[in-house]
């Protein structure tokens, strides 16, 4: 088989060819039809994460070992499957769940692998889906695309899980006002999503006006583009000087995290997702005076999947693919991503 993989920080990616793998008992074999490509396999790519004040979190600190495949949003169809794999045979079409735990943890017990203490995610701590063929190594975290664009589904498995979420814990005090900050791969599934499941106005804050018009047409009430100064002013006036209900920042650095508590109301819920990083300093009485609710949301787990999957089916969200790339393209296709070119999600067609 051959995979586009990440050979070490920043290095360009290699196309390398390797013996195509033989499921054995619970595995399958897919030959994938398609891959997301994700701002994380960006992160992945460059090492780790921005901790702010020069440091910095290394991804092999965290468990990764180059070389390493990326791609966790896998859609393929079946190809061949192990001795003791049930409900799934050759010729399916499937989403793949990629956030595998240990199976152990109290997190994994109560279904939330994405959740695992010790994660064996594909396409991160194991290999992905930038390859013709990628081995799942249990049938249980397939789930049948019946009829979903096979592009459009793979964004399920992270951006819209994620973003799913996101807004489902934003939406616990039942907000007036929602402000998505960052209307990229995540941000844009964050603004269908909050209009299908939430009765709040949506504002959405980004630095590019082309990717605003876009959050409109998918249904934002309002835009703001937060190169303007007056950002802050210009949304508090919009929430009738009390301020945002619920914030989800899908980038979640420095500029947007001191937004998001500038204009976070009373009794407020900040959900934090984007793993741009850095630090900021807190005014910590503002906490307890506001009584703001501060948590951070990774990702979903299968059984959010399967809903979202459903939700697409009937058309209630529509993920926006843009662009396609071929395998040996990869790199131009994390370039593009990079440089902010890409509206919506990219996939890769191997
Ligand atoms: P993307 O590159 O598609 O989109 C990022 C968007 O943020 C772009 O539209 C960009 O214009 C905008 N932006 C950047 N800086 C900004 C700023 N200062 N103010 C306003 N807008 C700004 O990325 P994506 O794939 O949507 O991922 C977003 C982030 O979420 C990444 O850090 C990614 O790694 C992370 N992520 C988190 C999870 C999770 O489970 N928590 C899952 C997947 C991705
Ligand atoms: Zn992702």
């Amino acid at each position: 088989m051959k995979s586009a993989r990440i050979t070490g920080p920043n290095e360009p990616l290699a196309v390398s060819e390797t013996e195509t793998p033989k499921p054995q008992g619970n595995q399958v074999l897919v030959k994938v039809n398609s891959v997301g490509v994700c701002h994380s396999d960006l992160h992945l790519w460059e090492g780790g994460y921005d901790l702010g004040d020069g440091q910095f979190m290394k991804v092999t600190d965290r468990g990764v070992k180059y070389p390493v495949t990326p791609g966790h949003e896998i859609v393929g169809t079946v190809e061949d499957i192990g001795d003791t794999v049930s409900g799934i045979s050759k010729g399916d079409q499937v989403l793949v769940f990629p956030w595998i735990g240990c199976g152990e943890c109290p997190a994994c017990k109560v279904q939330n692998e994405n959740l695992c203490d010790t994660p064996k995610s594909m396409g991160v701590f194991q290999d992905g889906g930038y390859s013709d063929y990628a081995l799942i190594p249990n049938f249980k975290y397939l789930a049948k695309l019946d009829g979903v664009d096979p592009d459009s589904a793979t964004s399920l498995a992270c951006s819209g899980l994620t973003a799913y979420t996101a807004i489902k814990k934003a939406n616990q005090n039942s907000p007036e006002f929602l402000v998505i900050v960052g209307a990229g791969g995540l941000g844009l599934m964050g603004v269908q999503i909050a209009k299908a499941i939430t009765d709040a106005k949506i504002i959405c804050v980004d630095l590019d006006d082309q990717k605003l018009d876009t959050a409109k047409e998918m249904g934002a009430h309002f835009t703001v583009n937060s190169k303007d100064p007056e950002t802050a002013q210009k949304i508090m006036s919009i929430c009738n000087d009390k301020g945002a209900d619920s914030v989800v920042d899908f980038v979640n650095a420095p500029p947007t995290a001191k937004l998001d508590f500038a204009i976070l109301r009373k009794r407020g819920n900040l959900v934090l997702v984007g793993l741009f990083g850095g630090s900021i300093e807190l005014s910590l009485v503002t906490i307890p005076l506001k009584s703001i609710i501060v948590q951070g949301a990774y990702t979903g787990n299968y059984n959010d999947m399967v809903e979202l999957l459903d939700l697409a089916r009937k058309g209630t969200i529509n993920p926006v693919i843009s662009k396609r790339y071929s395998l040996d393209e990869a790199n131009t296709a994390l370039e593009d991503l990079k440089a902010r070119k890409i509206i919506g999600r990219a996939v890769i067609n191997p």
